[in-house]
């Protein structure tokens, strides 16, 4: 009801804004004008995407597009450095090569994962096992030996590489109906088999890598056509990479079928020590109230196993897009216009909560932040984040964005606080105004987020385009603002499963020194 009435309540706000920004605003033409007669996207996303690659915390490539962002910032005439927050273990992916060279050959669709070591570049022919029928602890690891030398192959074999909604516009409702319960009941015989064993999916795996395994192979399926995630290896001496659904149940079933299919492996990573953590900074200063920040934030950093185009490429072109753009048209904001582009955010928001920790004279005299990082959509929900009077600033912020991109987004206020997920978290655990712009999926939780298909041609460059303006538009209200937005929270509702009232979520403690 709630919800509701404040929703009502704004939309009447605006039609009455609206009627007063009858007469073109100079700022929001430039803004519009520059985003669509001079986009610098596509260029950016390349150079980015393409050229850089993907971003994982500690390697080079992190590096590189940190020194790459400054530069930009530079040549468009705004501040920019590398502020360092932290220090994480150094590690560079090379080739992944995989193939099946017995009992025929297939080159197979597979990679490595993230910071274990890797093979000579010769590589690791070896034959690939599963895991047996395990009847108790005793048993496995009487068959623990068997491990010596052998590739294990340690996800359980899908029974279907076709995602449910293709099951459902094509299958009959029986032998839809028939996959799912299937597919739930080998789910849980797999992982019954594997608690038998005294351990779990997780705690088992440096188990066979003592007991001697060549390797481990794993597929997490993202039930999608072709697509998996990809994250970090449990490795420590023995490398691990995941193969892909396709060819990772064919090489099952002829284990299954006693055909010994040997696959040669080549994953030349790199350890490289220990690298230090950055955050990109750059602002263009307030003129009236430089003390006071509009902070615009998109984390930095990916996953390896596409380019990270979606997440967070996306974010990251908006913002960077928007300080273009706000540096042409806006180029002496009342308040500082800052933009963080944070490292780490995968790995629990260790860059974003590091400069809330690292600047509380920012944060004390923060504006608002705006986070954008849940792929390549147009941007369709603003939450409140549980600050009382954000219906009012944000709806009147919202009052100059053209009604093509503003009729698109719902808003919901007063919200409730983020308590992770992404970087606005971090502001608001500080107590300071951080909103999430909130887009559109385009299956961005199956296909794209941390997957091997987060790549450059996922990108909707429309809806990209439609994300700079809303966030250069309300970048420049809310640096103009004659109020400073409140920060005044709502009272939170009771916890239904303590029955006592919820808290305001607090800092969190940064990772200062990841992955040793
Ligand atoms: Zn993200």
């Amino acid at each position: 009801m709630r919800k509701i009435l404040t929703l009502s309540l704004s939309l009447l706000f605006l039609s009455t804004a609206s009627l007063f920004s009858q007469e073109k605003n100079p700022v929001v033409e430039g803004i519009i004008n520059e985003a669509y007669n001079n986009s610098q996207l596509e260029i950016l996303g390349h150079e980015l995407l393409d050229d850089i690659g993907p971003r994982l915390v500690g390697t080079p490539q992190m590096q590189k597009a940190h020194d790459w962002a400054v530069s930009k910032y530079r040549t468009w005439g705004i501040p920019a450095e590398n502020q360092q927050w932290g220090e994480w273990k150094a590690w560079e992916r090379g080739i992944t090569h995989i193939d099946m060279v017995h009992p025929r050959v297939q080159t197979l669709e597979g990679t490595q994962l993230a910071w274990n070591p890797g093979t000579s570049s010769k590589g690791i022919t070896a034959e690939c096992i599963i895991l047996p029928e395990i009847k108790d602890s005793l048993s496995f690891q009487k068959w623990l030996p068997t491990v010596k030398g052998k590739f294990v192959m340690i996800a359980m074999k899908q029974p279907t590489g076709r995602p449910d909604y293709n099951w459902e516009e094509w299958a009959t409702p029986e032998s839809f109906e028939k996959m799912k319960k299937n597919r739930d009941e080998m789910t849980r015989a797999y992982r019954a088999n594997i608690a038998r064993s005294g351990y779990d999916a997780r705690s088992i795996i440096p188990v066979l890598e003592k007991a001697g395994a060549a390797g481990i192979v794993d597929n997490y399926w993202s039930n999608g056509f072709g697509v998996d995630k990809i994250f970090g290896a449990r490795t420590k001496k023995i490398p691990t990479v995941d193969i892909q659904l396709e060819d990772y149940t064919m090489l099952y079933r002829m284990v299954e079928h006693g055909d010994k299919p040997k696959i040669h492996v080549v994953a030349e990573s790199k350890d490289l020590g220990i690298a230090p953590a950055f955050n990109t900074i750059a602002q263009i200063k307030g003129t009236e109230k430089p003390e006071e920040y509009v902070i615009l934030s998109a984390h930095f950093d990916s996953w390896d196993g596409g380019t990270g185009a979606t997440d967070n490429g996306t974010g990251t072109l908006v913002m960077m897009e928007a300080m273009r753009i706000l540096k042409k048209v806006y180029p002496n904001p009342k308040r500082t216009i800052l933009v963080g582009h944070w490292g780490s955010e995968e790995q629990g928001l260790n860059g974003s909560s590091s400069f809330v920790a690292d600047h509380p004279e920012i944060i004390k005299n923060m504006q608002v932040s705006f986070n954008q990082d849940n792929g390549t959509g147009r941007v369709v929900s603003i939450n409140g984040a549980g600050f009382l009077q954000s219906y009012d600033y944000i709806s009147r912020w919202l009052s100059d964005v053209p009604d093509i991109i503003r009729k698109q987004i719902e808003t919901t206020f007063p919200g409730s606080p983020a308590r992770g997920g992404s970087d606005n978290a971090s502001f608001v655990a500080a107590g300071a105004p951080g909103f999430s712009l909130s887009s559109l999926s385009w299956s961005y939780w199956n296909y794209t987020w941390h997957t091997n298909r987060d790549t450059y041609d996922k990108i909707v460059f429309d809806d990209v385009q439609s994300n700079v303006i809303l966030t250069a538009i309300l970048a420049y209200m809310a640096s103009e603002d004659p109020e400073r937005a409140s920060w005044e929270q709502i009272n939170l509702p009771m916890d239904p499963k303590t029955g006592e009232q919820q808290k305001w979520p607090s800092p969190r403690v940064p990772e200062r020194k990841g992955g040793m």
